[in-house]
């Protein structure tokens, strides 16, 4: 009999390679051998879901109206709410029946927008560094990304007068993310103003990422893209439940924005998947109706993790710059070690992980990324243990 074979389609082979490899080695080997670990690695929240969050599930999952097949784009109350907290927060009005759609986590979102716009050799612009499921999904789309750098000596934003009408007007979409992730860095109503200009003038969609933007500190409050007069033309913006409300298990998030955009993104949708269970969507609105404490309580504790880390590191010489939102850190690597050096070598030395930059892109080689996801007496057992290290 002939041999069966199984081939994975092309596009699987040109996904970016998994550059953890060597670091997830190491914290394996590291936990057999009984190490105290430290994980500094994830950027998913260690405190639970808000009591009242849990509660609106426990209340409605028993309910048989709620077991069966969700509608793709989430109820319209869940969408009204959407609405109604983008109001509140941004002075944004939309209409939730067009302009809002639920999603299964806004990853869900993110990955499958590309399908709907992307045709094959298309160019996606997509920030380096950057969350790696704009490349991915735009790879998967057959899509072409290409990389736009996050330069430090300009806070980390894009300038957009660097990307060529060569590159710009043969791109389909653009990926933004602020407040960002991996740097920390977040963007003003200029800058918005400044990419919906940019998306006009090259017709490209912009995906602004915004599942940070209530996690920022000191008073600090993130703006939307949509604020900006034009965006609905040209945007579409992701949101999350699960950072701000200690939610990433629940998957549940949305995108909002110019109708078309959302429209064509529920049209890949319903041939997908079936939506989110109605019970996490009567939680989503338990979440969003929270009281503002809630989320200012988590940003306290986020807020003395960032001060015992970035003040220990400081006073051991680093130059690390306090965040002013997300819940995590963007340290530049000691001279003389790469991203991966030095992760690794905090791993064996200390059992302290942490995720090379260049997992984001090669723009992040020269730092590593530490995830506030521990207590601050880890974070400060932490400070200690690299006190001892001689780099
Ligand atoms: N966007 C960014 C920048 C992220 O870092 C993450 C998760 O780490 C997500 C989106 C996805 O979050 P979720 O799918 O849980 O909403």
């Amino acid at each position: 009999m002939k041999e069966f074979r199984i081939e994975r389609a092309k596009r699987l082979g040109q996904l970016p390679p998994y550059l953890f490899a060597e670091i997830d080695k190491a914290k394996h080997k590291a936990i057999e051998e009984g190490m105290d670990i430290i994980n500094l690695g994830i950027g998913d929240p260690d405190m639970p879901t808000p009591d009242n969050i849990v509660e609106a599930l426990c209340e409605t999952a028993a309910s048989a109206e709620n077991h069966r097949y969700p509608s793709y784009e989430g109820m319209f109350e869940m969408r009204r709410e959407f609405s109604l907290y983008m109001e509140r927060r941004f002075d944004v009005r939309l209409d939730p029946a067009t302009e809002a759609i639920t999603l299964i986590g806004s990853k869900e979102g993110i990955a499958h927008l590309p399908l709907a716009f992307v045709d094959p050799g298309d160019l996606v612009l997509v920030p380096d560094p950057g969350y790696p499921v704009y490349n991915a999904s735009t790879v998967l789309a057959g899509g072409i990304p290409h990389a736009f750098p996050l330069p430090a000596d300009n806070d980390f934003l894009p300038d957009f007068d660097r990307i060529g009408p060569q590159i710009a007007d043969r791109a389909k979409l653009m990926f933004l993310n602020y407040p960002n992730n991996p740097t920390a860095a977040v963007a003003d109503r200029a800058f918005f103003e400044k990419a919906v200009e940019f998306a006009r003038k090259h017709n490209i969609i912009i995906c602004q990422d915004a599942a940070y933007c209530e996690l920022a500190y000191d008073g600090h409050k993130p703006v939307s893209i949509l604020e900006v007069p034009g965006a609905m033309d040209v945007a579409i913006e992701f949101h999350s439940l699960s950072k701000t409300y200690n939610m990433t298990g629940w998957r549940i998030g949305f995108a909002v924005g110019n109708r078309e955009i959302v429209s064509a993104l529920g049209a890949v949708k319903t041939n997908v998947d079936s939506g989110v269970f109605r019970a996490i969507q009567y939680a989503g609105m338990a979440a969003l109706r929270s009281p503002e404490r809630t989320v200012a309580d988590i940003m306290s504790i986020y807020a003395e993790r960032r001060d015992t880390l970035v003040d220990g590191l400081q006073s051991l010489g680093w130059q690390v710059p306090k965040p002013k939102a997300t819940f995590y850190v963007w340290a530049p690597t000691p001279s003389g070690y790469t991203s991966s050096e030095l992760s690794t070598m905090l791993l064996k030395e200390t059992g302290i992980v942490t995720t090379p930059g260049i997992g984001f892109g090669r723009n992040g080689e020269n730092y590593i990324r530490i995830a506030l996801t521990v207590g601050k007496e880890r974070l400060a057992e932490a400070v200690e243990r690299i006190k001892k290290v001689r780099f």
